[in-house]
């Protein structure tokens, strides 16, 4: 059985093209191919046309602006984005864990953030998901992770997002009705199904990440081997200190809800880091997280670990910055 399906082959070289060619019906983008590919062969979606983005002018470089904002194209390869002077350490923390070498070197970042979601349920041959129904993903009408559930909890892993959010990476967005800008966290929706806030015919173009003098960030995944995984549980923290107590703290979480979140840690800016601020900055972060049974890795782990690497990573950060 053919699953990768018949489909058309576009490379544009200009934006305005591939925003035409993206806004018809059954087009979608590619990149580096590393996540949608694997996809495709597994019957995981049946597009029309795919309109290859790698020809695009302007989408491949790391370049900083004069106020300090280091704008990044949505080209630009992990591996480069590892290698760049210009871009953070958790930033680059995070691009490094993503699978291997070679996965490095085709993927984009653009890539990296718009990735599919993933469920044990979904990223599975098209045999066994027959033999399961399909799922409410894709095909089916069920959520087999949560029975009788209104919407699909398919799990956002990309390592990448959660580090660009706590430095407030902004999105620059190109579509039909001409560009804009959000923060990165507003790219993103709690839907496993349509994840994406993108309409029709709109790509991500680029990222800019504003100067954040004073703060410290870091990035680290949870994974069962120190080789090709995605992230069971994912945390980025941002920490500013100044006269011995916590002038700025951002956390994000991945590889536990629909999307990479933001955890509501605002009460804690103005005290000093000890245990009963560790203690609180736990509870916010299992307040947010929605850790349920959609990778082959338990649930309970995978919320022990959020818990653990969001305290490890902000302890680190406040004795870093002393
Ligand atoms: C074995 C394996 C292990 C992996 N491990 C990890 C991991 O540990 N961590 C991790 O984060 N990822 C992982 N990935 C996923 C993937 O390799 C990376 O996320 C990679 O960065 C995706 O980039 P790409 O350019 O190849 O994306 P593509 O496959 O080209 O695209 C991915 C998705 O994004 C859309 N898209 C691409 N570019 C744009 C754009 N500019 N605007 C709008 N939509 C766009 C595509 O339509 C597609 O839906 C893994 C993949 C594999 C196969």
């Amino acid at each position: 059985m053919n699953l990768l399906g018949d489909f058309n082959l576009l490379r544009p070289t200009s934006l305005d093209e591939a925003v035409k060619a993206l806004s018809g019906e059954g087009a979608q983008p590619i990149a580096g191919g590393t996540d949608l590919l694997p996809n495709l062969r597994r019957g995981l979606s049946k597009p029309k046309l795919l309109v290859d983005l790698s020809a695009l002018d302007h989408c491949s470089d790391i370049v900083a602006l004069p106020d300090g904002t280091v704008r990044i194209g949505a080209l630009v390869t992990l591996e480069a984005l590892v290698d760049s002077p210009l871009i953070p350490e958790a930033v680059k923390q995070a691009a490094l864990g993503v699978a291997g070498p070679t996965h490095r070197a085709q993927g984009t970042l653009g890539g990296n953030l718009c990735q599919d979601t993933r469920c044990v349920f979904y990223n599975q041959s098209d045999w066994w998901r027959e033999g399961n129904g399909f799922c409410l993903k894709y095909q089916g009408d069920k959520c087999h992770v949560v029975a009788k559930s209104d919407r699909c909890y398919a799990t956002y892993h990309g390592d990448i997002a959660p580090a660009l959010m706590v430095l407030e990476a902004r999105a620059e967005i190109v579509g039909p009705e001409g560009s804009r800008r959000i923060l990165l966290a507003e790219l993103f929706r709690e839907k496993g199904d349509d994840h994406l806030t993108l309409s029709p015919g709109e790509i991500l173009l680029a990222i800019s990440l504003p100067a954040m003098k004073g703060w410290n960030a870091a990035y680290e995944k949870a994974r069962v081997r120190e080789a090709i995984e995605f992230p069971l549980a994912g945390v980025a923290v941002a920490l500013k200190r100044e006269k011995g107590r916590i002038a700025g703290l951002r956390v994000a979480i991945t590889g536990a809800n629909s999307a990479p979140l933001m955890v509501p840690v605002d009460e804690l800016v103005g005290q000093e880091w000890g245990d009963a601020v560790a203690e609180t900055l736990g509870k916010q972060v299992r307040k947010t997280a929605n850790v349920l049974k959609s990778t082959i890795t338990g649930a309970k782990y995978r919320r022990r670990m959020l818990l653990a690497l969001a305290r490890k990573l902000a302890s680190q950060l406040w004795i870093k910055a002393a």
